[in-house]
């Protein structure tokens, strides 16, 4: 698959521990599978994957917010 980004790189299968931070504070949100540029370095997710990423961000979120009251 061509990167729809920069139209150049192939896009390939890859599995990493992507880091987060919210707020000053940091977490790694572990094992994301997407397609990764190897010109440019873009990430495609799925739609599973993105809802999944979205999820573990806006639960990280909550944890920081409630740490802080
Ligand atoms: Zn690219």
């Amino acid at each position: 698959m061509q990167c729809p980004f920069c139209g150049d790189g192939p896009m390939v299968r890859e599995t990493k521990d992507m880091p987060y931070e919210y707020d000053g504070q940091e977490t790694v949100i572990p094992h994301v599978t997407g397609d990764h540029c190897q010109a440019c370095g873009e990430w495609m997710f799925s739609d599973r994957e993105s809802d999944r990423i979205a999820a573990a961000m806006l639960e990280f979120n909550r944890r920081v917010v409630a740490a802080r009251n």
